[in-house]
Parts: C-alpha cells; sequence; structure tokens
C-alpha cells in the first residue's frame, strides 16, 4: 500500500493538531502504516527504516531505533525516520541506516530535509506558541516537548 505524499502530510498534520505536547512518535508512525522496533546497537548508529514484510505494518515498513540512547533522542530518530518515508519512499531500498549523525547514504540535502521536518513534527511552531508562556525558556519547553535542549533551542533560534 503506497500512500501519496499529501495523504501522508495530511495524516501527521491531523496527529498533530489532535495533539497536546509531547507529540507522541509511535502513534503517528502506526498511523502511517509502520511499525517501530528497538534494536540493541552500537552507540553509532541512530536508526533505520526499512520494507521489511514481516515486521512491518500496513505500508510494509519499519523503523528501529537504538535502544540504548535517551528518550529524547530516540523521538528524534523515530521522527527522522518518519521524515525519510514520507520524502525518500522510493529511496530507501532495502533499508537506510541512519548513523549518529543521522548519515544513511542519502545526500546531504535530503538528511538536512529529514531532520527539518522531523523538527516540524516534535515542536510543531503553532503548539510551541499555543503551549508555551511569556517567560518559558529552552528547559521548560524542551520537558513540555520531551525534546532534548539543543533541539529546541535550535528550534527557537537561540544560542545554547
Ligand atoms: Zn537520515
Amino acid at each position: 500500500m503506497t500512500i501519496a505524499l499529501s495523504e501522508k502530510l495530511k495524516i501527521v498534520n491531523d496527529h498533530i493538531d489532535e495533539a497536546d505536547p509531547p507529540i507522541h512518535v509511535i502513534p503517528l508512525a502506526n498511523k502511517l502504516g509502520i511499525e517501530v522496533y528497538k534494536a540493541d546497537w552500537p552507540h553509532s548508529v541512530s536508526g533505520k527504516i526499512q520494507y521489511d514484510p514481516e515486521l512491518g505494518g500496513q505500508s510494509g515498513f519499519a523503523i528501529f531505533v537504538n535502544a540504548a540512547h535517551p528518550e529524547t533522542r530516540r523521538r528524534f530518530t523515530i521522527a527522522h525516520e518518519i521524515a525519510h518515508f514520507i520524502l525518500h519512499e522510493d529511496q530507501i531500498g532495502d533499508g537506510l541506516f541512519d548513523d549518529a549523525m543521522y548519515r544513511s547514504g542519502l545526500s546531504s540535502f535530503e538528511e538536512d530535509d529529514a531532520n527539518k521536518l522531523a523538527a516540524d513534527i516534535l515542536m510543531p511552531r503553532q503548539l510551541i506558541r499555543e503551549f508555551s508562556f511569556v517567560g518559558d525558556d529552552v528547559e521548560t519547553l524542551a520537558h513540555q516537548f520531551n525534546v532534548s535542549q539543543s533541539a529546541m533551542a535550535r528550534r527557537l533560534g537561540v544560542a545554547w
């Protein structure tokens, strides 16, 4: 079952519209027909997305995430792999392995796009506006959205 890009983005936007922070990324993957698994890997590997008729969800795809990484990191990895599914499904081939720097063999341009969409998923600007209060600092917002403080600082465009 292949879903059109517009349909995938609608699923993401509907998920975000219904959400209070933090955004739950595994249910979002499931809505896109993807199953998510933890994997025992060295720290140098972040995650993988692959076509897997056995372990994959309705879409046929499965995401694997490094079980040893902290939760905020795992959430970013899952969002990044979801982004590859949305933007680069036709290039996943036998599987995309993202190292610790989120390099998978795709171009750095495509990895940047995946990182940007991952940030849009985890830290929607609309929700940040809605759920932050004057004086909220990076630490508070990072906690609220369950992301790393450095990711939130980048999102807000403040030095960290
Ligand atoms: Zn990647």
